[in-house]
């Protein structure tokens, strides 16, 4: 019986953060790794993002997929691109759930010259290897994996040429981060924000013992993601920003395929609507509740 309700979780936990709720196979389905904009490469999976973002003195790595088998996925598609792992200096994560971050133990593991820093928040999930906070899936296990330098809001990430911004938006996870850069594309100068996750996913809203600013924090992330310019956004997951799309369109030749100047705003009213209709329907079912 336990295994069957562990089972269960699992199965409620992997569906759960996901927009196709019903199918998420594609997860670990490996896609041929490309160049993004500037000095930014997808290496992830067809439905869950990594991206290397690459330096004359080394690379940054910005997620690790859901699992050991998605981390070798991620490495595979590195190599593919001609990178070498050793040079992966830097592990990076948008948020502490088992789907970003399943995979950072093996490439730890893999490439041991590669430093992992997460915001402060998100560090003790990621080294007990499960979710933070009151949710109705529960702690959702992963691998644990150590935290090399834990940061708070607005610290800089810089490798060779290669500069990042951590800026704390959470809500999802307690150490939601959502990290920013500037590239460089045929000349054009472009602000990349790699958006952490704004959606409820079965965060407890009402009464949360674990996370007890979760709605102050999901509406602090709301203003503070809106209020960073930006021109491409990079979410963690496929469906986030239509990721599969803008590929096709980027190879058939169109260089302005992941540029849109008005996709973040709009990310973020989607996901705030989608708060407030949830939050609200938590609200009902827990009349009194302390909120
Ligand atoms: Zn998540």
């Amino acid at each position: 019986m336990k295994r069957v309700l562990i089972s269960l979780a699992f199965a409620l936990a992997a569906l759960a953060p996901a927009a196709h709720a019903d199918d998420n196979s594609n997860w670990v389905k490996p896609i041929k790794p490309y160049r993004v904009v500037g000095n930014i490469y997808y290496v992830g999976s067809e439905g869950l993002s990594a991206w290397l973002i690459t330096s004359s003195e080394g690379h940054v790595l910005l997620d690790g997929g859901p699992s050991a088998e998605g981390g070798k996925l991620i490495e595979r598609s590195i190599q593919q691109l001609g990178f070498q792992l050793a040079d992966v200096k830097v592990l990076i994560n948008t948020h502490a759930h088992f789907d970003h971050a399943g995979g950072l133990a093996q490439l730890k593991a893999d490439i041991p010259t590669a430093k992992l820093w997460a915001s402060r928040a998100d560090e003790p999930a990621l080294e007990k290897g499960q979710h933070f906070g009151d949710n109705d899936n529960g702690l959702t296990p992963f691998p644990a994996v150590k935290v090399d330098k834990g940061f708070g809001d607005g610290q800089k990430l810089k490798v060779g040429e290669t500069a990042l911004v951590a800026h704390l938006t959470p809500g999802h996870t307690i150490g939601c981060t959502t990290w920013t850069m500037a590239v460089t594309e045929k000349g054009r100068p472009l602000n990349v924000t790699f958006p952490c996750s704004l959606s409820v996913a079965g965060n407890h809203l009402v009464g949360n013992k674990t996370h007890r600013n979760i709605v102050a924090d999901y509406r602090m992330s709301f203003a503070a993601m809106r209020a960073i310019p930006t021109d491409v956004v990079l979410p963690s997951h496929e469906e986030q920003g239509d990721l599969l799309a803008k590929r096709q369109k980027l190879l058939r030749g169109d260089p302005n395929a992941f540029i849109d100047p008005t996709e973040l705003s709009r990310f973020v009213d989607g996901y705030e609507t989608r708060f407030n209709q949830e939050l609200a329907r938590q609200q009902a079912a827990n009349p009194g509740a302390k909120r």
